[in-house]
């Protein structure tokens, strides 16, 4: 006979259809397993099953309770009675699951059911046994069962015959066996489905109790799993991720960021973290994402990311980072990052060798303003110093507090030039000098700050920073012992230029004074040879530093306005120089030709005193010439035309220098009451060797003649110049062919030993 304890309920139902009479008890056992089996597959809960299975017993076996144990372990300190049918009803029973202690009675059951593959009776032959559970029921036959669901531990399945015992039969064993046995098939189903629904929900709850944003994609970015986290986080409308795809949840740039980072765990095959800025529901946040590669037949095929949110972590990050790196009242960097920015402005400077400059800034008075006014007042002036301090630089450069009241400004790439760099340095000195001025601080009350400026230069990366920084200081204190409110200079040798510079301006007006000037006498000639007249240069005998340029003091003293005192002298010689000409007959008709520079012709008063120091001849003057350079001031062309108007006059002509060189509209120029052209040196130097100069050389002379101007070429230094220039209709030259710039005893003895004539 098959173990018809397998048979499913169709085929059990078919056999006991084909059952004759005569099998009564078979039909009976097939019957009582075939209910049991509906009720395995019919219950809705394990309760429910076992309350039926049981209650389906006291019928079949005609007993007075049928019940189970858990555990049935002998070795368990309590068992509980999870089942029990009675009848009729005993007191007590069918309670709810009870615990007792394993009395050494119902170990001895346990072992004996353990021991045996069959069901274990107790009746006549082998007498139930003695207890106190026993007695107060009145059991007179016990049958038990060791059953093995596949989960957990053994339970123990018996019957109990009260009042009257039982003989069990051969048939009794084995139906009860049967039943054991669908019963354990039932309990092993119910259970394994039990504990994986509960290991589900527990792995569910791991998943979702977690503040990590847990996902499974498959390779094409398809979710296969979320946690409910990464559905609250990156699910915009809340509804389900599983089934999407990336692209259905980020924008294009996210999805290329997740897609590159999953590559890189595919062809790594391993576990990697990725710091990722994702969108979220409330904004960009930044994740820490650890993706790992699922394999399926040792090929990755999905990855797993754990993303935990770490903005917060890194926003404090950032901010202890500001703090180690920015100054708190100013916000501006503090010295850890001016001591990064010199070493990368130092490698700058050498890899494009250009120069570049640290600047040492340092408050003037700052700490007795703080100490009389009050810290807080101290702390808005520095705040307010930092505002204007970056006004003052270059997006590249960099500005910081260096400590107290002291400022950094790092100039990273000036200029190739030494001189163009000293000269933005400059600028930039000046600037931070001039607007600290307009600092103020609170609503009333005003207060002009000035500082003390520290300045050195860097070439390439040879001095270290902090060498750097000792220079600045050593600078700025000498701008300190030197009055304040001004700047200095390291290098030495640029210090020593700027001091010379300083000096020679401060002493321009004193020389004028001390008679320290002379004027040199370069000769004009005509296309005939003959000396027509002279341009007066001026030259400065300095006490110490012997003959200057006037290349070197005419800008200091058009700056320092010191050019209106030293043009009045140059006008002064050059008018007696005229009246003393007079008197010898070579000399007598020779002109002079003085330079004027734009700042003295447009000093109020020019006219007037030119004309009083004419006067001053006892007879009358009309060859004194002016050279004016083309940049006089355009937006007063009226004005101007009206002074020129005014020296015309007073019997002064004028030329205009540096012809070419300057802008001048051929409009403009034909209002102006000018006499003459003066072609520009740098034209004649090239003649003849650059086409250009040829061609504006020629365009002059062409428009001097159209204007009705004279035209002088000056810088004349060859015979091929000159043959050019005469070729072209310039009849008048000055330039070292001829001679040389003379003091005037060797340039009168010049002329009068050539008696006026230079040979062609
Ligand atoms: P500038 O008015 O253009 O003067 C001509 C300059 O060219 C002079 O230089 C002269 O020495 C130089 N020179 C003359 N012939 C030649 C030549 O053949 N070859 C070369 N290479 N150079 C020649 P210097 O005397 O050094 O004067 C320089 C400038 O200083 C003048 O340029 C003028 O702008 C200014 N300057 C000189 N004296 C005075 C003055 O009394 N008042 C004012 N305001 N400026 C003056
Ligand atoms: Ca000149
Ligand atoms: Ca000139």
């Amino acid at each position: 006979m098959p173990n018809l304890s397998k048979q499913t309920t169709a085929e059990l139902e078919l056999i006991i259809q084909h059952l004759s009479e005569g099998h009564a008890e078979q039909r009976r056992k097939l019957e009582a397993i075939n209910t049991v089996n509906k009720i395995v597959i019919n219950s809705n809960s394990l309760d429910e099953m076992l309350d039926s299975i049981l209650g389906e017993f006291l019928n079949l076996f005609d007993c007075q309770r049928a019940w189970l144990l858990y555990p049935c372990d002998p070795h368990s300190k309590f068992t509980t009675v999870p089942k029990e049918k009675t009848c009729p009803e005993w007191p007590g029973a069918g309670e709810d699951v009870f615990e007792v202690p394993t009395d050494d009675y119902t170990r001895k059951v346990f072992s004996s059911a353990l021991s045996s593959s069959a069901p274990v009776a107790y009746d006549s032959e082998k007498r139930c046994p003695h207890s106190a559970t026993n007695d107060l029921f009145g059991v007179e036959s016990m049958m038990v069962f060791a059953i093995h669901p596949k989960v957990d531990q053994p339970w123990l399945l018996g019957i109990h015959h009260c009042g009257k015992e039982r003989i069990y039969s051969d048939n009794d064993i084995e139906l009860f066996q049967s039943l054991g046995g669908r019963i354990t098939d039932g309990l092993s189903s119910v259970l394994s489905l039990q504990k994986i629904q509960k290991s589900e929900a527990l792995q569910r709850a791991l998943l979702n109790n977690t503040n990590s944003a847990i996902s499974i994609k498959d390779l094409d970015g398809n979710y296969l799993l979320t946690n409910d986290y990464y559905d609250k986080v990156f699910n915009n409308n809340g509804r389900q991720i599983t089934g999407k795809n990336i692209h259905d949840l980020f924008p294009d740039n996210t999805c290329q960021l997740i897609e590159s980072n999953h590559n890189k765990v595919v062809q790594q095959q391993q576990s990697l973290e990725f710091e990722e800025d994702l969108p979220t529901k409330s904004g960009i946040r930044t994740f820490l994402s650890e993706r790992s590669p699922i394999f399926n037949n040792n090929e990755v095929d999905a990855i797993c990311t754990i993303a935990t949110d770490i903005t917060t972590r890194r926003r404090s990050e950032e901010r202890i980072n500001h703090l180690a790196h920015y100054d708190y009242l100013t916000q501006l960097p503090n010295r850890l990052t001016v001591n990064k920015e010199l070493n990368k402005a130092l490698e700058l400077s050498l890899e494009l060798n250009q120069y570049g400059a640290l600047m040492f800034i340092d408050l003037d008075n700052f700490k007795t303003l703080n100490d009389t006014k009050g810290h807080s007042y101290g702390d808005k002036l520095l705040q307010d110093t930092a505002k204007v301090l970056l006004k003052c630089i270059r997006t590249s450069d960099t500005v910081a507090r260096f400590g107290g009241d002291e400022f950094v400004i790092i100039l990273p790439y000036l200029d190739k030039s030494e001189q163009r760099s000293l000269e933005e340095v400059i600028l930039v000195a000046e600037r931070v000098l001039s607007s600290l001025e307009t600092v103020f601080v609170g609503d009333d009350f005003q207060h002009h700050v000035t500082a003390s400026i520290g300045i050195t230069m860097f070439l390439g990366d040879d001095v270290s920073p902090e060498e750097l920084f000792k220079r600045a200081d050593s600078a700025m204190y000498r701008a300190k012992n030197s009055g304040r409110n001004n700047f200095k200079f390291f290098d030495p040798s640029l210090q020593h230029e700027l001091e010379y510079r300083a000096k020679i301006s401060s002493e321009i007006v004193d020389a004028v004074l001390s008679n320290d000037f002379e004027l040199y006498y370069q000769p004009q000639v005509d296309d005939n040879g003959r000396v027509i007249g002279a341009e007066a240069l001026i030259r400065w005998n300095h006490h110490e530093k012997g003959l200057i340029s006037p290349i070197d003091f005419i800008p200091l003293a058009e700056q320092n306005n010191s050019i209106i005192e030293l043009g009045k002298w140059v006008i002064q010689q050059g008018v007696a120089q005229l009246a003393q000409w007079k008197k010898n007959p070579v000399l007598a008709d020779l002109t002079l030709s003085v330079n004027v520079s734009a700042k003295q012709f447009h000093q109020e008063g020019f006219v007037e005193s030119v004309i009083q120091i004419i006067e001053t001849c006892t007879e009358p003057l009309n060859n004194l010439k002016m050279e004016l350079t083309e940049s006089l001031d355009q937006s007063d062309i009226d004005g101007n035309i009206a002074k020129m108007k005014a020296l015309r006059l007073a019997g002064v002509s004028l030329s205009l220098d540096d012809f070419g060189t300057g802008f001048s509209s051929l409009s403009c120029l034909s209002k102006l009451p000018i006499n003459q052209l003066k072609i520009d040196q740098s034209f004649v130097k090239h003649i003849s060797r650059d086409e250009s100069s040829d061609i504006i050389t020629q365009t002059i002379i062409g428009m001097a003649h159209n204007l009705k101007m004279e035209v002088i070429a000056e810088g004349v230094e060859t015979q091929e110049q000159r043959d050019f220039l005469i070729h072209n209709g310039c009849s008048q030259f000055q330039g070292y062919l001829y001679s040389k710039p003379l003091p005037i005893a060797q340039f009168e003895k010049l002329i009068l030993d050539k008696n006026g004539y230079f040979e062609n």
